[in-house]
C-alpha cells in the first residue's frame, strides 16, 4: 500500500444520522481495502438530490441511514490499496456517482441491477477523505481546475446524458426547463455544443432579484445570464405566457423538452411545449412531481417520455472534455465545507444560479449541530 505521510487519523464528515438529522462529526479516516483508493476531497458539489437524501423525502433503501451524502466529489489520491493499477499518488480524480457492473458502467448504466449510489449505498463526498473503488474513478484532466470539475460529476453528466441520446437533429428545437440551475445551466451549454436551437425556461422574481445583486455586469439579470450560456431565447415561466411563446418561437412546438427543474410545477404543462412526435425528458426529480396527459392525445401525437439516471463513464469523460476545451463553463459558488446547511437552505429557496460547490481546501471545520 502506498500513502502520503500527512494523512490525519481523523477527519470531519457531514453525517445524516436519520432523515433530517445532519451533523458535522469527527470520524476516523478509513483505510482503502483491496481495489480501493483514499481520496482527499478538495471540492464537493451540492445536488438537489442530496437534499432529498438528507431529508429522506424520496424513496430510500432500507437501512440507508446513517449515511454520508455528496456525489460530486473531486480531489487527489492520497493512499492506494492493494491490486490497484494505473493510478498514481496525487492524481486528480472524481468519484463516479454510480457503481455498477462492468458492462453497464460503459454501456447503459441506468439498466444495472447491481447499481450502488455514492452518497447513499457508498459513503459520499461530503467528507474530507473518501474511499472509492478504483475502477469507478474518473480521471480529471490535469489542466482542468478541480472546482470546475465538481459540478460535472453529476450535474454535467446528467445533463449531457439527457441531451446526447435524444432523437433530435442539430438545428432542431430543444427547450430546457430549470435552465439557470445546477443541471440546467450546463444543459443549455451542452445543447448548444451539440448543435440544437435552445429555448431556456426558468425565472421567477426571487432568482431575478438575487441575480441583480451580483456585481458582474454580465449577470445583471437572470435573463442575460441564461442567454450568456448561449440559449437562443429565454422564457420566464412565471411572468410570460410561456407555452404560447415556446410554441411560437419553435414554430409549432419543440422536438424535445428537458426538465431539469426540481419543482413539481415544472411538470404541469410539459406536453403542451411539444410538437407531434416530441419527447419529454425527465431529469429533475421533485418528490411530488407528476405528469398527466390523456392517452388519446399521447398516442395520436406520438409523444415519447424518457427518464434519465446520470450517465456512463464514457459520457462523463466526454462531458469533462467539453469543459477542458472551454466550450462548456460550469458556473458555481464556492462555500466553505462547514456551510453545508446554509447551502441546503439556499438551494431549497431557489436562490442558487448554477451550482454550489463546497470548498474543502481552505479551513478546518468546527463541529456543529443541525436541525
Ligand atoms: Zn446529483
Ligand atoms: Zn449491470
Amino acid at each position: 500500500m502506498h500513502e502520503i505521510k500527512s494523512i490525519p487519523k481523523t477527519q470531519f464528515a457531514w453525517i445524516t444520522h436519520q432523515p433530517g438529522k445532519l451533523r458535522l462529526r469527527e470520524i476516523d479516516v478509513a483505510n482503502p481495502g483491496k481495489g480501493e483508493i483514499l481520496i482527499k476531497i478538495e471540492y464537493s458539489g451540492l445536488c438537489h438530490t442530496d437534499i432529498h437524501i438528507i431529508e429522506g423525502d424520496c424513496s430510500m433503501p432500507q437501512g440507508a441511514y446513517p449515511l454520508i451524502s455528496g456525489h460530486e466529489g473531486v480531489g487527489r489520491v492520497v493512499k492506494i490499496g492493494d491490486d490497484v493499477h494505473d493510478i498514481e499518488m496525487g492524481d486528480p480524480v472524481g468519484i463516479h456517482i454510480l457503481y455498477s457492473c462492468d458492462y453497464c458502467f460503459t454501456k447503459n448504466i441506468a439498466s444495472c441491477l447491481k447499481a450502488k449510489f455514492v452518497g447513499v449505498h457508498v459513503g459520499g463526498a461530503h467528507q474530507q477523505y473518501a474511499i472509492a473503488e478504483a475502477k469507478y474513478i474518473a480521471r480529471i484532466p490535469k489542466e482542468l481546475p478541480l472546482a470546475l470539475a465538481a459540478p460535472v460529476m453529476c450535474g454535467g453528466l446528467t445533463s449531457y446524458s439527457a441531451l446526447k441520446d435524444l432523437d433530435v437533429l442539430p438545428g432542431q428545437w430543444v427547450a430546457i426547463s430549470g435552465a439557470g440551475g445546477g443541471l440546467g445551466h450546463l444543459g443549455v451549454q451542452y445543447a448548444k455544443a451539440l448543435g440544437y436551437r435552445v429555448i431556456a425556461v426558468d425565472g421567477g422574481e426571487m432568482k431575478r432579484k438575487v441575480l441583480t445583486r451580483l456585481k458582474d455586469p454580465l449577470l445583471s439579470s437572470f435573463f442575460k445570464f441564461v442567454l450568456s450560456l448561449g440559449a437562443d431565447h429565454f422564457i420566464d415561466y412565471k411572468t410570460d405566457d410561456h407555452i404560447t411563446q415556446v410554441r411560437n418561437l419553435s414554430t409549432g412546438g419543440v422536438q424535445a423538452l428537458i426538465v431539469f427543474s426540481s419543482h413539481a410545477s415544472a411538470y404541469e404543462h410539459v406536453f403542451e411545449y411539444l410538437r407531434p412526435r416530441g419527447t419529454v425528458v425527465v431529469a429533475g426529480v421533485p418528490p411530488d412531481g407528476t405528469m398527466q396527459i390523456d392517452v388519446f392525445t399521447y398516442a395520436t401525437s406520438a409523444f415519447t417520455t424518457k427518464g434519465i439516471l446520470v450517465g456512463t463513464a464514457t459520457y462523463l469523460n466526454e462531458a469533462l472534455d467539453y469543459v477542458v476545451r472551454g466550450i462548456v463553463k460550469p458556473y458555481y459558488h464556492l462555500l466553505p465545507f462547514s456551510k453545508l446547511p446554509q447551502a441546503i437552505d439556499a438551494l431549497k429557496m431557489s436562490k442558487v444560479t448554477g451550482r454550489i460547490v463546497l470548498d474543502l481546501t481552505q479551513e478546518k471545520p468546527v463541529s456543529q449541530a443541525r436541525l
